[in-house]
């Protein structure tokens, strides 16, 4: 410990720099200071930036004086700073030059939003949930992300319900000076602002930077005065907005978001996308590499694709963004044919299933997916959608082969666990988070360490947390709309503490089917005020302003709420967000979730729960159909497809499951009043679950698959000069030319004990033999995976060759069929990068 003469004095600033470090969890055991300088303002906000911003400097250095205040602080102070300097997983992989550091200096990580805290308020849901869990996951283990986002001025729409039970979108402005945010300086300390082409105008964009610990998140925005209203408007509202506004805003964080970067002076191996929305940065860096390497767009996109990493979230086509050719055409003729120096239908191609249909709208998840090095989903079931709706993109290549992954999304533990659970882990384990890097068997060691009582008591606790949140939130919506006091009082009086507690929470979207619990009002409302085993129900979500279906399922649960005889047991908490999201998923004894399978891609609220004791209840959807077990939570659905008729089967499904399995098993208790098989379940699902389904397995995950053998490739195909970039390039134009010219002349077959020798003989024009891979292809078939054999060149005349192998194999010789597609030597990704394929029938 420094001595306290030698240490730093504590300053306005010092305290700015704890505000705005979006790695600082500020919970029931570290917010003195906040609640010290100003509890009210700190209660209502829980941000930090404005209790700061407001205080006045007067009463600041009176706080600054008391030795109360200088122990708070500088006690924080050091636990940053401990948890800055601890050796990170990242900095202690590999070695020498094979070191993770040596084989990968930065990843750009592009997303529409972000959500970090409640203090930076630039996200709608999921797909910020993700982008934000694994910026502070990349955080903690050192993986080296800076991410890039925009400072939208009104965020998400803000919810709020009148007593008609309609949904109202609100739209209060973001202030710019009370958000965990700086202006960003260039090179030389000035604040950074440069200017994009959109047509007619010039657009001023400004730079913006937000901190996480170790890395950044640079934000942009186009309320500069400087720029015509309708440009100022750009980064108004997340998600709001025509077609056209949309892709004004995919411009502005694709191509604006590269230069961005560099403007900082930042540079990076790997690209990753989060969603198609920023795909125009895959344009702006091939651009960029042009410009500096001197060489052609085409050898360019080679050697960058190689870094770019494309995460699809969407499961249906219809959920792509995609633009008129006319609208496109207007927006980047100039920006293909002089800077990327391409014809303009070459670029929109590349947003096209079939490339040369000029009426084909502009696909964004396509013009993604032929901009990357990998693509991938985000859980095992929406890799298998994924290879599904972008299977046309791979024409007459196999279903399996649609080369698309996948990476199972988890969800930053510190940001969701329950201070008083953690704290409970915290004694166990002697470090501060202790879920953390865990490996399976210390989650188990502690379960193993710990009574069941023990276990029950966090969750008695947490419950009775969320109780009195909700009872605070309620009382100030109600107040808000107009209730009594009375009224108010009777609302929050009607929760009990001790009851079975349901949460239900999310976008409400017909997809989602929010509704499908009350498929039978009837039976729902005996369920919840059943005499002896009662239950309450907790739901919040918004709707899209412009998705009527969903807000007339919000207000089906609005008048269900209402129901005099139902009061108490079920509460709408209006406006939606991570604050009420935590309370939530820190006190619920069950998740529900009831998407329509397929279209949950992954989901991560159910997440949420798993370390803070909760179990989940859900459609066999996204990561719950890999999760699942019979031991350790409930599901909803057979593990198929089916069309809307079957909703009544699930309806029914989920009534049995609540009535038969999971109200007596809460209510089963033993002599000291705990309920043992349902603790068990507790132990199965965190010890199964909880590490499985953490960002810090995702983000490992992403660096050891994707981010090194991306950031490899990219390095390779720029080294000397982007030779192999220029050699690929040319290589894929001429199998392209020539590919019609190859035909099968020749297949035999011939059996010589049990190897069979395997002789094909090719037409090939003026490819040259080496530039293909001959192959027999087997469909995978039961337990029998698909295989790819290649035979070898056996001789080659002329435009002539054959080739040859030998195969032992139980299969039958109808199972295979031969093929040609491209060599993947040099690396070249295939299909991915060049999906050509000749089939022998
Ligand atoms: C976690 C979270 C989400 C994402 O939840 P889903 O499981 O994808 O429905 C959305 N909004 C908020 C506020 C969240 O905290």
């Amino acid at each position: 410990m420094t001595p306290a003469s030698e240490r730093p004095a504590i300053t306005r600033e010092t305290l700015r720099q704890l505000a705005f470090d979006q790695s600082i969890r500020w919970t029931s055991q570290n917010d003195d200071l906040w609640q010290l300088i100003d509890n009210d303002l700190w209660q209502l906000t829980r941000n930090p930036s404005m209790v700061l911003s407001t205080v006045p400097e007067q009463k600041l250095q009176a706080l600054l004086q008391r030795a109360e205040c200088h122990r708070l602080v500088e006690g924080i102070v050091e636990a940053q700073q401990a948890r800055l300097e601890r050796p990170t997983w990242f900095a202690s992989q590999g070695h020498g030059d094979r070191s993770y550091s040596e084989q990968l200096a930065r990843v750009a990580y592009f997303s529409m939003e972000y959500m970090l805290s409640e203090a930076l308020p630039i996200y709608s849901g999921g797909l910020g949930n993700v982008a934000g869990d694994q910026l502070k996951a990349a955080n903690d283990l050192g993986v080296p992300i800076t991410a890039v986002g925009m400072l939208w001025q009104h965020g998400y729409f803000r919810q709020s319900i009148g007593p008609d039970g309609r949904q109202q979108a609100l739209y209060p402005v973001n202030d710019t000076r009370q958000m965990p945010i700086e202006p960003l300086l260039d090179t030389s300390g000035t604040a950074l602002r440069f200017a994009i082409q959109l047509p007619g105008v010039q657009i001023w964009l400004r730079g913006w930077q937000a901190r996480v610990g170790r890395h950044r998140l640079l934000l942009l925005d186009t309320n500069d005065p400087a720029n015509p209203p309708i440009a100022r408007l750009i980064t108004s509202e997340l998600y709001g907005g025509d077609n056209e506004m949309r892709l004004r805003q995919e411009l502005v964080l694709g191509i604006g978001g590269w230069r961005l970067l560099e403007a900082a002076g930042l540079q990076a191996d790997v690209l990753h996308l989060n969603d198609g929305h920023a795909a125009f940065a895959v344009l702006e860096r091939a651009r960029s590499y042009m410009a500096r390497e001197r060489v052609s767009f085409d050898v360019a996109l080679h050697a960058t694709r190689a870094g770019n990493l494309f995460t699809t979230h969407t499961p249906v086509e219809a959920g792509f963004d995609r633009f008129p050719p006319e609208l496109l055409s207007k927006y980047l003729e100039r920006y293909a044919e002089y800077e990327l120096g391409i014809p303009l239908q070459s670029l929109l191609a590349m947003g096209r299933k079939h490339v040369h249909d000029p009426h084909e709208p502009f696909n964004m998840a396509y013009l993604a997916t032929r901009g990357a090095g990998a693509v991938n989903a985000v859980s095992q079931l929406h890799g298998r959608t994924s290879r599904y709706i972008f299977r046309e993109l791979y024409p007459r290549w196999p279903l399996e082969s649609v080369p698309i992954g996948h990476v199972t999304n988890g969800i930053h533990l510190p940001t969701w666990v329950s201070p008083d659970a953690e704290a409970h882990w915290y004694e166990l384990h002697g470090d501060e988070i202790p879920w953390r890097g865990t490996d399976q068997a210390s989650v188990d060691d502690l379960l193993a360490q710990v009574d069941d009582r023990w276990l029950w008591q966090i969750r008695q606790h947490a419950r009775g947390e969320l109780l009195s949140f909700v009872r605070s939130h309620l009382a100030r919506s109600l107040a808000v709309h107009g209730a009594s006091p009375a009224e108010i009082e009777f609302a929050g009086s009607r929760l009990h503490p001790q009851r079975l507690t349901l949460g239900f929470a999310r976008r409400f979207a017909a997809y989602k089917r929010p509704n499908l619990l009350l498929q039978d009002p009837e039976r729902l409302a005996r369920l919840l005020t059943h005499r002896d085993y009662p239950v309450q129900l907790l739901v919040a979500g918004k709707a899209h302003p412009a998705d009527r279906a969903g807000q007339a399922l919000l207000s089906e649960w609005q008048q269900f709420a209402a129901r005099p005889d139902i009061a108490g047991h079920v509460v709408f908490l209006e406006d939606y967000d991570m604050r009420i999201a935590r309370h939530m998923v820190q006190g619920v004894d069950v998740w529900l979730n009831t998407p329509r399978r397929p279209w949950e891609a992954s989901g991560t609220s159910g997440m949420k729960v798993l370390a803070n004791g909760g179990l989940n209840l859900s459609q066999l959807d996204g990561w719950w159909a890999e999760a699942y077990a019979a031991d350790l939570g409930w599901a909803v659905g057979d593990g198929l497809e089916h069309e809307p008729e079957h909703d009544a089967a699930d309806a029914e499904q989920l009534y049995r499951l609540l009535e038969e399995q999971v109200v007596p098993c809460f209510y089963q208790r033993d002599q000291q009043d705990i309920p043992t098989a349902w603790v068990k379940r507790m132990r199965r699902s965190m010890s199964a679950l909880v590490e499985r389904f953490s960002a810090d397995r995702t983000v490992r995950e992403y660096t050891e698959r994707y981010y090194l053998p991306l950031s490899g490739r990219y390095r390779q195909r720029c080294a000397d000069g982007s030779a192999l970039a220029s050699e690929m390039s040319r290589r894929i134009t001429s199998l392209r030319s020539y590919w019609h010219e190859l035909a099968f002349e020749q297949l035999e077959w011939r059996r010589e004990g049990d190897a069979q020798h395997i002789e094909a003989r090719l037409h090939l024009g003026r490819i040259e033999p080496e530039r293909i891979a001959v192959q027999l292809f087997a469909e995978s078939q039961g337990a029998e995976p698909a295989t790819a054999h290649t035979l070898q060149l056996q001789h080659h005349e002329g435009s002539y060759a054959t080739y040859r192998t030998e195969l032992r194999t139980q299969r039958p010789e109808a199972d295979y069929t031969a093929r040609v597609v491209p060599s993947p030597a040099l690396g070249l990704a295939v299909p991915l990068e060049l999906p050509l394929i000749l089939w022998q029938r």
